[in-house]
């Protein structure tokens, strides 16, 4: 297709700022757009009726007083400000999408085209269930994959995403604990200090009590650490952990965790939000996990980061599997149905999370995602994915600050420890929106200074992966050097620097008509 990397810059970006502006606000060909209130004419309306003759009885005198407030805009008016709203998005679709942690990889078509087929997409939870066989069948077909790959005898289909299936897990531990009388005195859960935020929320919103634990100088779970709490606390519930863990390593002391966790009393929950870097090579059931969500929407293609409704199921261990909450699907001499009943044979669930059986759109995607891949292509899903971040962390760390020695998994960790003073990770981040990249990961993990996580995923091609680092390269070479510009970025885009803290602590979500002097004013 002719793609030309993106060289560097010969000129210093905005050296003349009058050249970023424009009289109509727009850049390039990007439309500058205002809020649909701003653009609509109040009086206006898209649809051109005739004026009915006699319509002041037809509403019994309930005919509105004032107008609608909304605002009035023909079809092509409208048509162009969703496809110029729609123009500011990044979206994978067009362009590495480098969110470390997200697993942000291509949305394949086929997997929407099955989606879209009538007997999965226009059905509906309330029919009767045996007009729906084959839907159930699909979600049976879906869970006996997801116990295959991660080598688990249960799975809980219905969590809603990654954070929704911690939940049912740590649900799960809780219940289970109840059912051996420990449910009052096993409060305490361990976190490695590298979690996702999502980890330690979960474990409270569930009534435990979070201990952290220090990561070790590569990175990983300090050993010594965790033998000590296990030494001196008799109350474990149990070990959130993720694996590979979010600084991109495989946590090598996991099996000697999950005995000591055991030998403990405690059970072992793993985030399984970073799957995609061990599909098909490990079976998380083989290293002892008790618990474990997968992102349909990370390792298993489905859309998201705007782009469709997250899906989380949970394997569940032996230990844990008769609490999983309903409803689930078994198979019977009269087909598939649907197991909802907690006073009946799911008498030991903790009880239900949504209100049918979860995310069909998204189990027909990722079932279609492993079909086509077959398990040698899952494999080589992994191996691609941990190929692809390797390359990255091998062409930028002669500019960069790779965080801890030797290989990653499935994503990139860098310092900020290469920046000159002054300038800081999120100037980087900033620099690369001019250069037409979603940033990255920031400030994530918490154990890495001014960290920068960076996820390709497999989908990438080679060429991608060296236009996205050129593009890194030359912003990290400024950063070094102590560029000032670096500071005023993004100076391309049509909103430069916004103050982001205030945006996400007071979000004003609702629109006000200017005051009617301003108006008169204009
Ligand atoms: C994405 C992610 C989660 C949460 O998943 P959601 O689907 O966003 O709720 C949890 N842990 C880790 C490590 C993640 O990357």
């Amino acid at each position: 297709m002719g793609m030309q990397s993106i060289g560097r810059p010969t000129a210093p970006v905005a050296a003349n700022a009058s050249l970023s502006e424009t009289v109509s606000g727009s850049k390039g060909l990007q439309q500058r757009e205002d809020l649909i209130f701003e653009v609509g004419a109040w009086d206006k309306t898209g649809v051109d009726l005739p004026t009915p003759k006699r319509n002041r009885d037809r509403l019994g005198g309930v005919t509105r007083g004032t107008d609608t407030s909304l605002p009035g805009l023909s079809e092509p008016e409208a048509v162009r400000h969703y496809m110029r709203l729609s123009q500011k998005n990044y979206a994978i679709d067009l362009g590495l999408f480098p969110l470390g942690s997200c697993t942000m990889k291509h949305n394949p078509r086929l997997n929407e085209k099955a989606a879209r087929m009538p007997g999965f997409a226009d059905i509906h939870p309330m029919q009767p269930q045996r007009t729906i066989q084959g839907a159930l069948e699909l979600i049976d077909e879906l869970a006996t994959w997801l116990k295959t790959l991660t080598g688990m005898p249960a799975v809980a289909m219905s969590p809603k995403a990654g954070a929704h299936g911690e939940l049912c897990g740590m649900l799960a531990i809780r219940q289970a604990l109840i059912a051996r009388g420990e449910g009052e005195t096993r409060k305490r859960v361990l976190v490695p200090a590298s979690a996702h935020g999502t980890n330690p929320a979960t474990a409270i919103q569930c009534g435990f009590i979070v201990d952290e634990i220090k990561a070790d100088k590569r990175g990983r779970v300090d050993m010594a650490e965790l033998r000590g709490k296990l030494e001196t606390t008799d109350d474990i519930a149990g070990i959130m952990l993720t694996n590979p863990n979010t600084c991109g390593l495989f946590e090598t002391d996991i099996k000697e965790i999950a005995d000591l966790i055991h030998a403990a009393g405690g059970y072992f929950y793993c985030d399984g939000a970073n799957f995609n870097a061990i599909v098909g090579r490990v079976r998380p059931g083989d290293l002892g996990v008790d618990a474990m969500h997968i992102n349909l929407h990370k390792t298993f293609s489905t859309p998201h980061g705007g782009g469709g409704p997250g899906s989380g199921p949970t394997v569940l261990s032996d230990a844990l599997a008769p609490f999983a909450p309903v409803p689930y699907v078994v198979k019977d001499e009269d087909g598939f149905r649907l197991v909802e009943d907690i006073e009946g044979e799911a008498a030991q669930a903790f009880g239900r999370m949504v209100a049918f059986h979860g995310q069909m759109g998204m189990f027909v995607r990722a079932l279609t995602y492993m079909l086509s891949h077959g398990a040698d292509g899952l494999k080589q899903v992994a191996e691609d994915a941990v190929l692809n971040a390797n390359y990255i962390q091998s062409r930028l760390k002669g500019v960069m600050t790779p965080a801890f020695d030797g290989y990653c998994m499935h994503e990139a960790l860098f310092s900020d420890e290469f920046t000159a003073d002054g300038i800081e990770t999120i100037d980087i981040a900033k620099a690369l929106i001019d250069e037409g990249y979603h940033p990255m990961t920031m400030y994530f993990p918490l154990v890495v200074h001014g960290a920068m996580l960076i996820e390709p995923t497999e989908t990438e091609s080679k060429q991608e992966l060296d236009r996205f680092c050129d593009a890194l390269a030359s912003v990290a070479t400024k950063a070094a050097a102590g560029d000032a510009s670096l500071k005023g970025a993004p100076h391309l885009a049509p909103k430069k620097r916004l103050d982001e803290t205030r945006a996400a602590r007071k979000p004003i979500l609702k629109w006000t008509p200017p005051e009617p002097e301003a108006i008169a004013a204009e």
